[in-house]
């Protein structure tokens, strides 16, 4: 009953010459079974957003301030996104909540302004490895997810939870299949306690060194709802290659 989703995290790569990718990506892709989604530097979900028309690419934004307007420099509002193309936006990953000191406070005020706006919210959460080895992977999942998602406007349609241990991201270490379905297993049985019927629709992604070659095994993992997929996510060859083993 959930759509799988296969979601690209570009981080602060790609200029106008990687447009083409994405040409590419709908190319291979003309009626994908999964929803496809590509979040690219802001800079480039406008120009993006002409080529993706008409195609099944849906765009994002990889971040927006709470603040629907005013005096912060630098910064983009979730209706500006909307208004760049964009229908999704990550918020939380790993990289803004070291690289920005983001808080889990944060990241709701963040995330009720992307409601607001309209953009499906992908919120990340996900341990160090410290706190893995420290035993308290769950308590941190679970503390990261009731303070980053609001009591209002969670849907299934609204909001994506995505899971990247911060040691899995960009490493090429992957977490085991059984470590990846006690995360996913216990965030479902979380949002269920706290959304009720409403968490069976929410997707859950794991996000941390996706590739082509284990995309496939990672997939077949419960209640793993498709991928948020950082550096093989840049090249449409390696994308395609994800996307196609969701289907
Ligand atoms: P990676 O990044 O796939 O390059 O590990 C994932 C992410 O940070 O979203």
């Amino acid at each position: 009953m959930r759509k799988k989703l296969a979601a690209g995290n570009w981080k602060m790569n790609g200029t106008a010459a990687a447009l083409e990718e994405v040409t590419a990506l709908a190319g291979a892709h003309p009626r994908p079974v999964a929803d496809i989604l590509i979040c690219p530097p802001a800079t480039l979900i406008d120009r993006m957003a002409t080529v993706a028309k008409g195609t099944a690419i849906a765009l994002g934004g990889q971040d927006c301030h709470a603040a629907h307007t005013g005096a912060h420099t630098g910064d983009i509002a979730a209706h500006m996104l909307a208004d760049a193309g964009a229908t999704h936006v990550i918020l939380g990953h790993s990289e803004r909540r070291t690289d920005h000191g983001e808080t889990d406070a944060d990241v709701r005020a963040k995330t009720l302004a992307a409601l607001d706006a309209g953009l499906v919210a992908v919120v990340c959460v996900g341990e160090t490895e410290g706190q893995r080895d420290a035993g308290e992977t769950l308590n941190v999942i679970g503390t990261q997810l009731a303070g980053s998602l609001p009591d209002e406007g969670v849907t299934g349609a609204t909001v994506v939870v995505a899971y990247e241990p911060v040691w899995a991201i960009g490493t090429g270490r992957v977490p085991t299949i059984e470590q990846i379905a006690e995360v996913h297993d216990f965030m479902r049985a979380e949002l269920a306690k706290r959304f009720g019927d409403v968490a069976e629709g929410i997707r859950l992604l794991y996000g941390g060194s996706v590739k082509p070659a284990n995309a496939a095994e990672i997939f077949a993992t419960s209640n793993v709802d498709g991928a948020l997929v950082g550096g093989a996510s840049l090249k449409a060859v390696d994308f395609s290659a994800i996307i196609s083993a969701l289907e």
